[in-house]
């Protein structure tokens, strides 16, 4: 029988990285309400002090912690703060990302690297760092990875994001059979679009404008709409979901090449 508590988060400690802003933001509100502990991770720590105190006036607890995803120390120095003040981080949502669009061809080494550290390298450590604790711990848990459409299916101009997402996405795949025996469940979201800080201008632009036209649903995402979906993959309720890439995306997928 199917048992509604498996929705409820209220014995988990979720880590939610690029909580600052925009998707991780409303993630780490989200998965707030559902009852877990929220761990929020990114540079800009002020944002995060103004989001905790959002959690805790609604009731949750939560922690802000510096982290720059690049930078394997600061991964450690905030599972360690994390892990002091609330306990072993179970749920890892790998949410902070950046995107320079930009072709192939027009795509230096410096922007190429700047995307793959961020958002290969970055969901790599983060993971891995988390999965050694829990290990450790002899705790089961569960890792989301915030992918894109565009790891799934490609558009022109581009290059080193498609490449960054699809990379996630195998990377999902790849951990999801590597930690299935500590019993770590790693999936992957594949958001389509939704108008945040990496995407504003453009969305506020005619081409923009247009190209949300183009669109099967004709509408951007709203972020809460990613709530459910993380949900159901981070919590018991997804408990036999494993190695999954699940698109939100008002079905752009499926037009994708
Ligand atoms: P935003 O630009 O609004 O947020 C990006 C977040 O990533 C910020 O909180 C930023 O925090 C954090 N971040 C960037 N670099 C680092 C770093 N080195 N270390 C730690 N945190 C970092 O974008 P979105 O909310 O839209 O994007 C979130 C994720 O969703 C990304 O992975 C993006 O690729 C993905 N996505 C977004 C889509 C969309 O339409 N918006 C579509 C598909 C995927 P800070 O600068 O404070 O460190």
């Amino acid at each position: 029988m199917m048992n509604l508590e498996h929705f409820n988060l209220d014995k988990r400690i979720a880590l939610v990285t690029g909580a600052s802003s925009g998707i991780g933001r409303a993630l780490a509100l989200g998965l707030a309400q559902a009852g877990a502990k929220i761990v929020a991770a990114a540079r800009r720590v002020e944002r995060l002090e103004q989001l905790v105190a959002e959690i805790e006036q609604a009731g949750g607890r939560a922690l802000a912690v510096a982290m720059d995803v690049t930078d394997k120390d600061s991964i450690d120095a905030a599972y360690h703060r994390a892990e002091q003040a609330l306990g072993v981080v179970d749920i890892i949502i790998n949410n902070a990302g950046v995107a320079a669009p930009r072709g192939f061809l027009n795509t230096s080494d410096d922007t190429r690297d700047f995307i793959m550290n961020t958002n290969v390298n970055g969901v790599w450590h983060v993971a891995q760092a988390g999965a050694r604790r829990l290990v450790d711990a002899g705790q089961p848990g569960s890792i989301v990875n915030i992918a894109s459409v565009l790891g799934l299916g490609v558009q022109p101009g581009q290059a080193a994001y498609c490449a960054s997402k699809g990379a996630v996405i195998q990377l999902t795949r790849a951990m999801a059979i590597d930690l299935m025996k500590y019993g770590i469940r790693v999936n992957a979201i594949a958001p389509g679009w939704f108008k945040t800080e990496i995407n504003a201008d453009y969305f506020d632009s005619a081409a923009g404008k247009a190209y949300i036209e183009q669109m099967p649903a004709k509408r951007l995402g709203r972020v809460e709409e990613l709530i459910g979906p993380v949900m159901l993959l981070a919590g018991d309720a997804g408990s036999f979901i494993n190695g999954a890439v699940l698109p939100v995306d008002g079905a752009i997928h499926a037009r994708l090449s």
